[in-house]
């Protein structure tokens, strides 16, 4: 079990916190294969503080995306139990969920209605929940559209007249406006250009101090997370396999899987994923994980305990690891 925790010393409630939490699917391999277990999620505990960025990093299919559904209460955990400011989400309303938590997508084309304009897309959820006038909620469209940098022109355009930045910043408003306090972005700039991303990063850096927001910030990539997290989560696999804050991981990686995915920052291409150099083969089938340590037949550390130990957590105060190197 992952066991993580980012409270700073004030004692105070999280404002999201996960414990325990797994997410198993039963799925089939082929047309006439039985159901099998897919682990997703696999016992990950984590917490973070209001106005707290905490990053979750790891490749495609590692379960970042999983876990992010049911931090915005999209997905029911199959065990374990998610808190918003120490309320189980489970016993909590759709419209205070909403209230509290919103999401942040990758591909701003694809998650704005193209025959929505601009106005109608920002203001769907006060629409949904019945909340405002007509009058007041195009004045709140047009407050949120200010504070994300939108000019007011575009109030009446559709999202195929827009850039994909300003596609971007519509999501960010849309998601703003029933005035969370916690955003969870998945993966809100791989779809942007380079010269794009670094706008969109600054626009949510601002907004956080601005608004004391809490981000779960998920992406592939660490030097997106970089200047942005407090915290960095790495997961593998499903499982949460090392975590700390953001200035000690980025400058002192210590589980074999950070490392690599923080080489693979400095190729010159850090879509391309992984080096294969480093790592040899690809992610294992999550239907049927490796032995002992997850992550044995692509670590370069790999010794025979790995392939047929489960490493411990270990846990210190503000960071933890899952490696038999440091057990
Ligand atoms: Fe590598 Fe072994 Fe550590 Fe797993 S437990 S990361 S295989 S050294």
């Amino acid at each position: 079990m992952n066991q993580l925790n980012s409270q700073s010393n004030n004692g105070n409630i999280p404002a999201l916190e996960c414990r325990n939490v797994s997410q198993t699917f039963m799925i089939k391999s082929g047309i006439f294969a039985e159901k099998q277990p897919l682990k997703a999620v696999e016992g990950v505990n984590l917490s973070v503080n209001r106005g707290e960025v905490i990053a979750i990093v790891g490749e495609s299919g590692c379960g970042k995306t999983t876990l992010a559904k049911m931090l915005l209460g999209l997905l029911p955990p199959t065990t374990g139990e998610i808190l918003l400011d120490g309320i189980p989400i489970n016993s909590v309303s759709i419209l205070d969920i909403a209230r509290k938590v919103q999401p942040v997508f990758q591909d701003p084309y694809s998650s704005l209605n193209p025959r929505k304009t601009i106005k109608s897309i920002i203001s769907l959820p006060l629409k949904v929940h019945n909340i405002g006038t007509e009058i007041e909620q195009k004045n709140r469209v047009e407050e949120y559209m200010r504070l994300v940098g939108l000019p007011n022109r575009l109030i009446h355009s559709y999202p195929n007249q827009l850039s994909g930045g300003q596609r971007q910043r519509v999501a960010i408003a849309r998601a703003l406006i029933m005035e969370p306090k916690i955003i969870v972005c998945d993966e809100p700039t791989s779809a942007l250009d380079v010269s794009v991303q670094a706008h969109i990063l600054n626009l949510l850096q601002d907004l956080r101090k601005k608004l004391n927001l809490t981000y779960a910030f998920i992406s592939h990539d660490l030097a997106v997370v970089e200047h942005l997290a407090d915290w960095v989560a790495v997961m593998y696999l499903g499982r949460l396999i090392e975590f700390g804050k953001a200035t000690d991981v980025f400058r002192d990686p210590k589980h074999p899987y950070t490392q690599a995915l923080l080489e693979s920052v400095l190729t010159p291409d850090a879509s391309l994923g992984l080096p294969e150099i480093t790592l040899g083969r690809g992610l294992p089938n999550p239907l049927s994980p490796p032995s002992g340590c997850y992550f044995h037949p692509r670590c370069p550390k790999s010794s025979t305990e790995c392939s047929e130990k489960s490493p411990l957590l270990k846990k210190e105060k503000n960071y933890s690891i899952e490696c038999h190197l440091y057990n």
